[in-house]
Order: C-alpha cells, then sequence, then structure tokens
C-alpha cells in the first residue's frame, strides 16, 4: 500500500509531470517571472471556470480578503462579522486592517455561518459579513445575501477552500461559490482544491469598479509606473505559479470527482455509527470535500488520533482553538463573547486523509482502523448540538 498522507501531491504531479514540467521550463526560458503572460491567461480561463467578470490574481488567500478589505474602503472601527469556527486569516486581515472583528456563530450541521447569528450581530457600524465556505461546502448564502442586502452590508465570500463549488438558489439559479457576494477570494496554497506549487491567490466579481480598484491595490496603489494614487500592497501570483495553475485548472472538476469518491467511501463506512457523525451535505450545495470531518460523540478524539498514527494514518483538527479564543484578539474584548456550537465542534472534529489520489486499499484500511478504535456497537449514542 502507497503510504497515507492528509495531502498527496507528489502522485498527483506524477500524473500531469510532462505538461507540467514543459509549462515551468517555458516560464524559465521566457524569464518573465513577473507578469508573464500566464497570469493573465490564467486569469481569464479561471474567471470563465467561476462564471466571474473579474479575476485578479494576487500572491495567497490571505492578501486576497485583505485586498478585497481593502477596495471596499473598509475604515478602523468597521465590523465584520465572521465566523470563529474557520481557519484564522479569515480573522487575522480584519484585525490587521485595525476593523473590529465580530464572531458569529455557525451551524451546527454544515459548520458555516449561521444567518440567524449574523442578524443578532449586525450593529451600525456593521459593513461587511465574511462567510467562510468552510470544508468545501457553502455557507447559506441565499439568507446571507438577503440579510446584507436588508442592512446594505457588503458580502466577502472566503472561498479558500470551496473553489469549484455549486451552490443553488431557492429559484433554481446555480453560481460558484466565491461569485455570489460582492467579491470573492481564494488561494491557491498547494493543499487547496485548485493548489499551486507555491503560495497563490486571487480575488473576483463582477463589479467593474471594484476589480480596478483591486487591480490598483495589488499594485502599490500604482496607475502608472511610479505614480500612487492610493496605500496598497505588493502582491502577485508569479508567472511560474500561472503557468501551474493553467494546467492544473483543466483537471479541477477531476480532482472534486476524486474527492467525493473517497466521501462516499468514508460515508458508507461510518453510516448510521452511534458515535460518528459524517459530514452533512445541504441539498443546495455540491460538497467539493477540500476536508473530510467527523465529529465524535463519546469517543475520545486525541486517542482515536494516536490510534491512527500509530498505523501510519495521519488525522488532524481543523481547528483546535476558535478565533474568540485565540490570544491575537485580546485586545477586542471577546471574554464575553459565547458561541456554544463553536465550542461543541472545535471539541469535537477531526478530519481523516482527503485527496484525489486516495485509493480503495487506503481508504478500507482507514476506515477499518478508525472502526477498531471506535467499534460501531459502542454505548452512549451521539445526541447531536
Ligand atoms: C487557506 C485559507 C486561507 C488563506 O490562504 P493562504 O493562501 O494560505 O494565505 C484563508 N481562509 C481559509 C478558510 C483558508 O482555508
Amino acid at each position: 500500500m502507497k503510504p497515507i498522507q492528509m495531502v498527496d501531491l507528489k502522485t498527483q504531479y506524477q500524473k500531469l509531470k510532462p505538461a507540467i514540467d514543459k509549462a515551468v521550463i517555458d516560464v524559465l526560458e521566457s524569464s518573465a517571472f513577473i507578469n508573464g503572460k500566464p497570469v493573465q491567461q490564467f486569469a481569464e480561463a479561471f474567471s470563465n471556470y467561476l462564471g466571474v467578470k473579474h479575476v485578479v490574481p494576487c500572491a495567497n488567500g490571505t492578501d486576497a480578503l485583505q485586498i478585497a478589505m481593502m477596495a471596499l474602503g473598509l475604515q478602523p472601527g468597521d465590523e465584520v462579522i465572521t465566523p470563529s469556527f474557520t481557519y484564522i486569516a479569515t480573522t487575522e486581515v480584519v484585525a490587521l486592517l485595525r476593523l473590529t472583528p465580530v464572531f458569529a456563530e455557525v451551524d451546527a450541521k454544515t459548520f458555516c455561518l449561521d444567518p440567524e447569528s449574523v442578524r443578532k450581530a449586525i450593529t451600525p457600524k456593521t459593513r461587511a459579513i465574511v462567510p467562510v465556505h468552510l470544508y468545501g461546502q457553502a455557507a447559506n448564502m441565499e439568507a446571507l445575501m438577503q440579510i446584507a442586502e436588508e442592512y446594505n452590508l457588503f458580502v466577502i465570500e472566503d472561498n479558500a477552500q470551496a473553489t469549484g463549488c455549486d451552490y443553488k438558489f431557492t429559484d433554481g439559479t446555480v453560481k460558484k461559490t466565491g461569485s455570489i457576494g460582492t467579491v470573492g477570494a481564494t488561494s491557491f496554497f498547494p493543499s487547496k482544491n485548485l493548489g499551486a506549487y507555491g503560495d497563490g491567490g486571487a480575488v473576483f466579481t463582477n463589479d467593474d469598479e471594484l476589480a480596478a480598484k483591486m487591480r490598483l491595490i495589488a499594485n502599490h496603489g500604482q496607475s502608472k509606473r511610479y505614480y500612487h494614487d492610493v496605500v496598497g500592497c505588493n502582491s502577485r501570483l508569479d508567472t511560474v505559479q500561472a503557468a501551474i495553475l493553467n494546467i492544473k485548472l483543466p483537471e479541477l472538476d477531476n480532482y472534486i470527482a476524486a474527492r467525493r469518491n473517497a466521501a462516499d467511501y468514508y460515508d458508507a463506512a461510518f453510516a448510521n455509527h452511534p458515535n460518528i457523525t459524517t459530514p452533512y451535505r445541504h441539498a443546495n450545495n455540491k460538497h467539493v470535500f477540500h476536508q473530510y470531518t467527523l465529529l465524535l460523540e463519546g469517543i475520545d478524539r486525541d486517542g482515536l488520533n494516536a490510534h491512527l498514527a500509530a498505523k501510519q494514518i495521519p488525522s488532524m483538527i481543523y481547528y483546535p482553538v476558535p478565533g474568540h479564543k485565540q490570544k491575537m484578539f485580546s485586545s477586542f474584548n471577546l471574554a464575553d463573547v459565547y458561541l456554544p456550537v463553536t465550542d461543541w465542534l472545535t471539541e469535537r472534529v477531526i478530519s481523516l486523509p482527503m485527496h484525489t489520489e486516495l485509493d480503495e486499499e487506503q481508504l478500507s484500511y482507514i476506515t477499518q482502523s478508525v472502526l477498531e478504535y471506535a467499534p460501531a456497537t459502542a454505548p452512549s449514542p451521539k445526541k447531536g448540538f
């Protein structure tokens, strides 16, 4: 059996090696390392894939969120509502820009922002909502967009974990996550669903003016060389990464299918388990399984992690400390923030290996190993939140 990894980028690369090697060598030979042709080509191809008018490539997903917030003109003291149950980048940029993070609750099934909790968190200072499509499942965008419209708020979608996810509105319209809000931000970190071989990111929008501002901000606020209109930053997708992404983008839907196949295998193995809840799949979206995350009740999570590790199976906790309990935000007076669903999830989630190259032998070994530690006959059945 091939060694099991959380993410197997090496096998994935082997399958595309000739095309990727050629694309990289072409960049080296052109020596157009910054803003070479592949960057624009990728921006166009990605905007077609997403069905969005403008894609502005940048250096990473964290920058993408920052550029979006800067371009929207958010000012120090403005409140930005985000989930606490997310990767730190989402909220870190809020604090970095001296905006005020307001942590809202997530839905106990989808693990994404709960619209009712968002509604309760709105104050006269609220300017934006940042839904995160966590683990590859879409947040309830229909309800969130309604709230945003009602209160005139920007919606910045953190799509870093959900590239390729389709979201269906009740009227039947289907859109890619990240293309629904005011602006979408994503990451091409190697392990993401569409990963480069280094850092990369992008922001996207249908708003012409906002797109122009984001382009300006990502390039030192420069409209003409050495003429700087606004304070910006230096955030570019380099040509080598764009060339690699041009090879990988056409594979994205196959990659998603492979992830969903692995998820189906896991789901079947743990179906009806008295102590394990498999990922909820909301009917209005196509989960793209950036992570495959189980919810454990009545199973010692550290014990399971150690049992799997002893059998050379990695497992991870995404994320062990929610945002509202991070030291980083200690200046924000968060002591009274009470997010019981977030806390409950934080103590119970565990993610199994999930990538495009998992084969049946590996999946069988992983699921059997989990069931060895947590047999489906255990007492004290789960109750849910
Ligand atoms: C990965 C990730 C980011 C940041 O992406 P980087 O490219 O690593 O900066 C932001 N938000 C979420 C939810 C992520 O998973």
